[in-house]
């Protein structure tokens, strides 16, 4: 079978397995071999060559699920990210970066690169106009993240894409925040496509990978950094991250929906004073997110009234956990100023739109009902 021909959730569920040929079991067996006989192949098999069978497995799934040639998958998602971004940059290079980013990545970029002599200019605004207006002589790169973290906003794939073709460079994106099942990027004709696993491809809130997928050429010019960075990921977990695919498909589904129902009943509820999430129709990219995104993820944030204590309601709630991480099947929820940004200079915050009351939102597969039912015990305790 081609894999244009299936769909997402065959591809979730059996696409690159292994066959147990001893048993017949009916799922990948796992090969934890960190030595193999020497074969007729270009590379010997070893785990940091990322090239083991559960590894060669899984990659062919990622692959397919971002509509990309190849894959790798890492030991972390800043594994993914800090490799893919040195693969293209080199002492005298400049990269654009979206302004609003993932903490991790914009505390790899201005606390590491200038050391190794790569520059760099985040964007003034999120229109494709900002990210050209920061192209130099010597940028190589152009980084996105959409929807981003914690507001939601969207970037156009296609507009910076072609933005990137026209100046030479490469195009890159952090698609966590969508998953594979809401977005693919290279369909918009970004080049790299990098996602922290740990999130929704994992999905339980157990597991720490990352992924990158591209072209052939491109993830070999990866690989070669990759097996001297050392970052991949062990056989078990990349095993396990393998099972948890399986039901990808169906979880962020759940997901969407959910976060689309919460996000409306938060943008009625007269105790919430704004409410970020790209499938409202009051959101300002909410056109755009619909050209380019199959669901409008897990993923929102709202802001609560100057009267209610952010604080005190985060403790109130019973069902829903404030957590660091996103995108586990449980509903989870934190202050981006006190956790995920609290690194980031104040006025950087400002800069970005994150209030300090603002609540970011990871959606699980929880009914509704109850935790809308949580939701509003939490604002009558306070
Ligand atoms: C979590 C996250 C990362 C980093 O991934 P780790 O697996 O924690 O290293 C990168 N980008 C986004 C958008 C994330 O949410």
């Amino acid at each position: 079978m081609s894999t244009k021909k299936q769909g997402l959730n065959t591809i979730c569920t059996h696409f690159g397995e292994l066959e147990d040929t001893q048993f017949k079991g009916a799922i990948s067996p796992l090969y934890m071999s960190t030595s193999y006989a020497f074969e007729d192949v270009e590379v010997k098999r070893y785990p940091r060559y990322f090239n083991t069978p559960n590894q060669v497995a899984l990659s062919k799934k990622i692959a397919a699920l971002e509509h990309a040639e190849a894959a790798l998958i890492f030991g972390s998602g800043m594994a993914a990210v800090s490799t893919a971004l040195m693969a293209f940059l080199r002492a005298g290079d400049h990269i654009v970066l979206q302004k609003t980013l993932y903490g991790g990545t914009y505390n790899l970029v201005t606390e590491e690169f200038e050391k190794f002599g790569i520059s760099y200019s985040f964007t003034e605004g999120l229109q494709p106009a900002h990210f050209e207006a920061k192209i130099k002589e010597n940028t190589k790169v152009i980084y996105v993240e959409t929807p981003s973290n914690p507001l939601l906003t969207i970037t156009d794939l296609a507009a910076v894409s072609k933005i990137a073709k026209k100046h030479g460079l490469v195009s890159m994106i952090d698609n966590t925040f969508a998953s594979p099942v809401n977005q693919n990027p290279i369909d918009f004709g970004i080049d790299v496509v990098i996602h922290s696993a740990t999130k929704y491809m994992g999905g339980h809130s157990d597991i720490l990978a990352g992924a990158v997928a591209s072209t052939s050429e491109y993830m070999d010019r990866i690989f070669h950094l990759a097996k001297n960075f050392g970052g991949s990921l062990s056989d078990y977990t990349v095993w396990l991250l393998e099972r948890s695919i399986k039901t990808m498909g169906i979880r962020v589904k759940a997901q969407n929906e959910n976060a689309q129902k919460m996000a409306e009943y938060l943008y009625e509820n007269k105790n919430i004073k704004a409410v970020y999430y790209p499938g409202l129709l009051s959101h300002p990219d909410h056109e755009l997110a619909k050209s380019q995104m199959k669901g409008f993820g897990g993923m929102l944030s709202f802001e609560l009234n100057d009267t209610i204590d952010a604080y005190k309601f985060q403790k109130s709630l019973a069902l829903i956990k404030s957590s660091m991480s996103l995108a586990g099947v449980e509903s989870t929820l934190l202050s981006p100023t006190k956790t995920s940004h609290s690194l980031l200079p104040a006025e950087e915050r400002a800069h970005q739109g994150i209030a300090d009351g603002l609540i970011r939102f990871s959606v699980g597969i929880e009914e509704i009902e109850d935790l809308i039912e949580d939701i509003n015990q939490a604002i009558e305790k306070n």
